[in-house]
């Protein structure tokens, strides 16, 4: 259980600023979806809440910690992203076993884990196979799999559907929507660039141009009372 509260967040690259004053309370348990175009942060702010970039200015706390004084690997968050980042050489139990050996959880354990998440999944008949023997949309079921043996209290999801075709992208919308209600205490925060998986996956959409927020709201707020034209623009039509 972790609320996120982002204050005044801001980063810089070179000068540059990409990420202008978020400031966002997130519930412990929340789904919470950023939509946004192209290069408008949605990433960056991902990686500023997962601590594998430092945050130029403002505060982050993750479940009442002050997130800079916790090392990334304690924070609790497991991420998922677009590619699916998977070991080649391993079966999927190994790839999905592979953080819980590193942080030497015993063996019956990791095994009692990984089975648990297979069958959330729908993986449990593919345990024993590579990586290059599944489809794309069970090799990013394998990376949501892995994050979730972690037992992440934050889940952050980076585009994770944006390499499958249209078929599969709503299988694994699906599956995420049933990895939602049987994680319930676990807050997950998804980006994505398609308005269907937002107003689908969301409780909350957070609305980003620029750097900057437009407007935060439920999918029915957002579509039926849009703070501006850019919001109506980019709820209204669905893809
Ligand atoms: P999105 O995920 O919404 O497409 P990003 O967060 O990837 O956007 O990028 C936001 C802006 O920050 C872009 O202008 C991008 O070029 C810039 N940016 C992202 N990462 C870096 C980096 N490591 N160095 C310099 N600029 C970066
Ligand atoms: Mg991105």
């Amino acid at each position: 259980m972790a609320d996120v509260r982002l204050s005044q967040i801001r980063k810089t690259f070179g000068g540059h600023q990409v990420i202008k004053g978020i400031d966002l309370d997130i519930k412990s348990g929340e789904f919470i979806v950023f939509v946004g175009p192209s290069g408008c942060g949605k990433s960056t702010l991902l990686r500023l809440i997962a601590g594998l970039e430092e945050i130029s200015d403002g505060t982050l706390d993750i479940g009442g910690m002050r997130a800079n004084e916790v090392p990334p690997d304690a924070r609790g968050i497991a991420m998922v992203f677009q590619s699916y980042a998977l070991y080649p050489h391993m079966t999927v139990r190994d790839n999905m076993a592979f953080g819980l050996k590193l942080a030497k959880i015993p063996k019956a354990e990791r095994d009692a884990k990984v089975n648990k998440a297979a069958a959330m999944l729908q993986l449990t008949d593919y345990l024993d196979r590579l990586p290059k023997q599944l489809s794309g949309g069970q090799r990013q079921r394998v990376a949501i799999g892995r994050a979730i043996t972690r037992d992440p209290d934050v889940f952050l999801f980076d585009e994770p559907l944006s390499n499958l075709d249209a078929a599969l992208r709503v299988a694994t919308r699906i599956e995420i929507t049933n990895l939602k209600d049987a994680m319930p205490g676990t807050t997950m925060i998804y980006v994505t660039h398609d308005q269907t998986e937002a107003m689908t996956l969301a409780d909350r959409i957070v609305v980003l141009n620029a750097g900057q927020i437009e407007q935060v709201g439920s999918p029915m707020e957002l579509y039926h009372r849009p703070a501006n034209v850019f919001v109506a623009q980019f709820i209204g039509s669905p893809a």
